[in-house]
């Protein structure tokens, strides 16, 4: 690999001027620290906004400023004041911010301000592109910038690109919302890498790519044509040590160097030793739910009254995003629920809320973090909240509550707290008072667990995860065993095949000689495909089979008038030069009495599936259904068979959107080879798209010329992409042997195949 590319809305580097010079700060935000490791050295670059715009650049200054950064490994996207507003404060923070939090109403969907994000995340793309080389290793990081992983694919299609998405993914039904939700997601699969903090967020993506844009998902990889995409999930950490440290040397300090902060928090934990304080820090953000926060402290405060003038509320309101009205607003909405809480509750010597609307430096922070008994941190929606991760790194003697929202990322990581729901105040008033009371034991033992876990998944950690993941992703596609069908490979498979005396063809109906429909009765044949299959069946010394899963009526109606050769329902009948079909396999078929009611069940229980009674097989068949709904109910149907039919010669097959009850001892792969014992053949080629077809992948000699349709996992040799590049394979190998064409021959079908194959630039190839 050569040097590491990280792209991110803003560097991590600050610009001032002063006095008519710049100098470029080192930011010590969450991501510029974990990126640390990944960021070291000469072999890395960070391409990002400076934070200043094009028109605040004083021109004599535009060369020290790039000098500047480049000491940092940092280089600039450069960008007007309008492309800022239309492209962060617009679409990244009108629109997608809004909708991933799931505020719907928020949201605006702006055509202009969609354009200007297409037009910057171009810039960004270009800059990488300018900056990197083919063995590069590309990592873009967060919702401003999720068109630049195919913008850099097109031109790169080789390179190594991973996408963080430091935000929720939102479920399906809210992201479809979104105008141009197919233009997003196909910006992000560009990636090979795609992470999200936590595992609803990547099962939210996953199923949003399954319905938009109908592509194949398995577990958590995404089959696009050409390329296997991995979506993970990668859950953020902190600096934990940096956090401890600085709570250990805060703890030792002598009281004369305590901040101001500090003193006046000691004076007021002197005057009551009793009192307890929560802390409540976050962003002013509509998706923290501070205004929920302060509502439901009143609730508290009423509801157990005998706490007033023994608590204290500590807000830090970090100022966001100013120029968005929504954050206007809701500034004006705090001030006012602070000043109303605080007017109705205070007394002489208490005031209920402590209300602080700027920024603090770390050392505050650290005061608060020490100071406090209780965290109190109840986003509506976050997609991390890493501050509940820095108040428990700086609890040194393991003492204090975290009360977290359940709707925050880090609550799936952080079971040990006390976990709510930031709308039920009910719940919120008695976890409050669960917290004040909670024995000290308690605490130190919830504490303990959390921090061993923040410890070991630090940030450090979970950058490395992901660029060990990336790579891991990358060399696995490198060294895929299946290679795509190229022409160089193409025209050697030709050359054996045309020595050849006596040839044996195994190909797969369903997925491989055509597509798929959601009434299988509806997928026949055409005419095209019959005269394919009549003009291979004639070369001299041929013999083809269609091998397939399929009932025998069924292939009786559309191949015997043909005189094809056929072996049907795994295997277990068979069918040659129009005779009627005999069976191969001695199988029993008593078992689908028991079987039969286990599938209506899970028929009745699941709209659109349904039920296909075959001789010796029955198959459930659930492409029609609600794609995750279905993945759901066939997991849960394979397990009820496995239990059913431990003990009987049964096996249950996963095929493409069916899942298949046959006898064990009847597959494509036993079928085939007691068709190859049968003559002395000298090229034997087998085909087909899913999990049925690996037996004969597997069971066919070496020798043999292997090919899977898709690029899902496979003991085949070779890969096409589709049923169109079956179809097209097929042409050219006639065209080849019964025309004689040759593969320069400008008239076969060959130069299409190659053209619209990528060939040239497979990651493939070795
Ligand atoms: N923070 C800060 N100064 C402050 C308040 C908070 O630097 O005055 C930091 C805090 O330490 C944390 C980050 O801001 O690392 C907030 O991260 P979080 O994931 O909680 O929320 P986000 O702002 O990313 O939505």
């Amino acid at each position: 690999m050569g040097k590491t590319i990280i792209i991110s809305n803003r560097l991590p580097v600050q610009l001032q001027i002063s006095n008519g010079g710049i100098t470029a700060v080192p930011s010590v935000g969450g991501l510029a620290t974990g990126m640390k490791s990944v960021h070291s050295g000469g072999d890395s670059l960070w391409i990002g906004w400076s934070g200043l715009t094009d028109e605040e650049i004083p021109e004599e200054l535009a060369d020290d400023i790039d000098s500047a950064l480049a000491e940092h490994g940092s280089s600039k996207v450069k960008l007007t004041a309008d492309e800022v507003d239309g492209f962060y404060y617009g679409f990244s923070n009108r629109t997608i911010w809004p909708l991933f939090h799931y505020f719907l109403e928020y949201s605006e969907f702006e055509l202009a301000s969609w354009e200007t994000y297409k037009k910057v995340n171009q810039k960004f793309a270009d800059a990488i592109l300018q900056k990197s080389e083919d063995d590069d290793i590309i990592w873009v990081h967060d919702y401003q910038l999720m068109l630049v992983p195919q913008m850099v694919r097109e031109k790169r299609p080789n390179i190594a690109i991973g996408f963080f998405l430091h935000i929720p993914f939102p479920s399906y039904e809210i992201f479809r919302t979104m105008p141009w939700r197919e233009e997003v997601l196909q910006g992000l699969l560009g990636a090979d890498l795609i992470g999200f903090h936590t595992y609803d967020y990547e099962r939210h993506f996953l199923s949003s790519v399954r319905r938009l844009l109908g592509l194949e998902v398995s577990f958590n990889e995404i089959y696009l044509e050409n390329r296997v995409i991995k979506a993970d999930s990668f859950p953020m950490g902190i600096d934990y040590k940096k956090f401890r440290d600085a709570a250990l040397e805060h703890k030792k300090r002598d009281p004369e160097k305590l901040s101001e902060l500090q003193k006046r928090l000691n004076k007021h934990k002197a005057a009551d030793p009793e009192a307890k304080f929560f802390l409540s820090i976050d962003r002013l953000d509509y998706s923290k739910g501070i205004a929920k926060r302060l509502n439901a402290f009143e609730y508290f405060l009423n509801k157990y009254p005998q706490y007033k003038e023994k608590v204290r509320l500590i807000i830090l309101a970090v100022p966001s995003r100013s120029n968005v009205p929504q954050y206007q607003l809701l500034k004006r909405e705090i001030d006012e629920l602070v000043g109303r809480i605080n007017g109705e509750f205070s007394t002489v010597s208490w005031t209920p809320i402590w209300y602080f609307y700027r920024s603090m430096p770390f050392e505050n922070l650290i005061d608060l973090y020490t100071s406090s008994d209780i965290a109190w941190l109840t986003p509506l929606r976050d997609g991390m909240n890493l501050v509940a991760k820095e108040y428990i790194a700086t609890r040194t003697d393991q003492t204090g509550v975290l009360i977290l929202s359940e709707m925050a990322g880090s609550a799936n990581e952080m079971n040990e707290s006390l976990l709510i729901n930031p709308n039920n105040f009910e719940q919120i008033a008695d976890a409050l008072f669960e917290a004040i009371n909670m024995p000290k034991e308690e605490q130190q033992a919830r504490n303990e667990l959390l921090q061993k876990r923040l410890e070991r998944y630090d940030v450090e950690r979970w950058a490395n995860d992901f660029m060990n993941s990336l790579r891991g992703q990358k060399d696995r596609d490198a060294a895929n065993v299946s290679k795509r069908m190229t022409d160089s490979r193409l025209s050697t498979v030709l050359e054996e095949y045309r020595k050849a005396k006596k040839r044996l063809l195994f190909l797969d109906y369903d997925g491989t000689l055509a597509g798929f429909h959601n009434d299988p009765q509806k997928a026949g044949p055409d005419e095209e495909l019959y005269k394919l299959l009549d003009a291979l069946k004639e070369q001299p010394g041929t013999v083809l089979f269609i091998i397939s899963g399929r009932d025998k009526d069924t292939f009786t109606r559309w191949f015997l008038p043909k005189k094809y050769n056929m072996i049907v329902e795994h295997g277990v009948w068979i069918s040659r030069d129009g005779e009627d079909f005999k069976l191969l396999e001695n199988v029993k078929n008593d078992w689908m009495d028991k079987i039969r009611p286990v599938l209506e069940s899970f028929v009745d229980r699941t709209p659109g599936s349904f039920i296909e009674e075959k001789n010796y097989s029955l198959a459930w068949h659930y492409r029609k259904t609600d794609p995750d709904f279905g993945n759901l109910r066939a997991t849960e149907l394979s397990t009820v068979l496995t239990s059913l039919i431990g003990t009987d010669d049964l096996s249950v097959l996963n095929g493409n959107k069916v899942m298949e009850v046959k006898s064990s001892n009847v597959n494509k792969g036993r079928a085939s080879m007691r068709m190859l014992g049968e003559n002395d053949y000298d090229f034997v080629f087998a085909i087909g798209d899913d999990w049925t077809d690996e037996f004969m992948f597997q069971e066919l000699p070496e020798s043999t010329v292997t090919v899977k349709v898709g690029r899902q996992k496979t003991s085949a040799k070779y890969f096409v992409e589709n049923t169109m590049k079956v179809r097209e394979l097929f042409e050219i190998v006639y065209k080849s042997i019964n025309l004689g064409q040759t593969l320069n021959d400008e008239k076969i079908a060959l130069r299409k195949y190659l053209l619209s194959g990528h060939n040239d630039v497979c990651p493939t190839e070795h």
